[in-house]
This record gives C-alpha cells, structure tokens and sequence, in this order.
C-alpha cells in the first residue's frame, strides 16, 4: 500500500474564525478543492453529540494554510486560527455498523463525491486534535436554510464525553490562541475572498 498508516489520502482543517460571531470552518479536500461547513460550536468528540454544520462552498486547497487576520472591509473580516489540520480518509460500510477506511487516493475521491451527493460522508481524522471516525449528514434545513448538515463523532477509542473546541483555544501550527492572532496584523497574502 506504501502510505504511512498514520495517515490519510485527503487534506482537511478546522479553522476557528472570529467574523460576526465565532465559528469553526471544517473543510475537506475532495476533488481539488475543500468544500466547507460552518459549525457555530466546534467540532466535538463527544460521540452523543450531533453539531450543526452549515455548508459554505467550496474553497481553495491552498487556503487551509490561512491563519492571520481578514482585515476589516473584507467578508469574514476577523481573527483566522488553523484550529487543527492534517490527513483524512473516507469510510465505507462493510455491515451494519461495520466501517472501513478506503485503499487508495482514487477510492478516498470517489467515495467522497459519493457521500457529498448522498448527504452521508463518513471519514477518519488524523488530526492533532481531532482523530477517529465521523459523519457528516445532510438534513432538512431548519431556520430558513436550505440545506444544513450535522457532524457527528462515532463511537470509538478516540471518543471523549463532554469535549468541547473552545476548551482547547490554540492553534495547530503555531501554538497561539485566537485573541493572539487577533492582535496581529491584517495579511493578505492567501486571499480570503470567498471565506465566510
Ligand atoms: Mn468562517
């Protein structure tokens, strides 16, 4: 197989972002880009808990290296943190309940599209904080939406009751927490256009 089993095929990051209001930014690489979900309290490891996950469209593979200030002026104008980052794989059924990771870059795109068309994505993270399998599922839209989703943290060794991403205020690459990167200054270099 030749791939290190510590990690995936697909790229993905959280980004905790300070815009309006305060936000996590899941997003995936599939098919060259990273569709995107805004998720008001954060991803969770707490298997009993469904998080609202707010599709935002696709963006850049490049920006999941963004972390600074949106300056103010621009959509998402705020404080950017690359809360966690690292590899994933997309899961297949192979019984009820039954998960297995997929073999190869190719299965991970294909079972990805799969599961964005179906409203139902399950994947493995290997993240630096966020690790073990998930599920992302399409719902009816509530609230005037048309369309949201809900992440959800299955049950395995890396389950945590009671975890909560706003406990754990630092960022992945650089240590620092939001209120620090806030008061740093505004960069434009990776163009934040089409964030939200
Ligand atoms: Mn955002």
């Amino acid at each position: 197989m030749g791939r290190n089993p510590a990690e995936g095929f697909l790229a993905f990051v959280v980004h905790k972002h300070k815009a309006t209001s305060l936000h996590y930014d899941l997003r995936l690489e599939i098919g060259g880009v990273m569709p995107s979900w805004s998720i008001p309290k954060g991803p969770s490891l707490d298997a009993g808990v469904k998080r609202l996950a707010m599709p935002t469209g696709d963006h850049e593979l490049e920006y999941r290296h963004f972390e600074g200030v949106i300056p103010e002026g621009r959509p998402g104008a705020g404080p950017v943190m690359i809360w966690d980052e690292g590899m994933y794989n997309p899961e297949v059924e192979i019984s009820k309940g039954g998960r297995e990771e997929v073999a190869s870059r190719a299965e991970a795109e294909r079972v990805a599209r799969e599961g964005m068309r179906n409203g139902n994505l399950k994947f493995h993270l290997y993240g630096k904080k966020l690790q073990g399998s998930f599920a992302l599922v399409r719902t009816k839209g509530f609230g005037g939406r048309k369309e949201t989703w809900l992440l959800i943290k299955h049950r395995d060794e890396y389950s945590r009751a009671g975890y909560n991403a706003n406990d754990h205020d630092y960022s992945a690459v650089s240590g620092l927490s939001l209120g620090q990167i806030a008061g740093r200054r505004p960069r434009t270099s990776l163009d934040p256009a089409a964030n939200r």
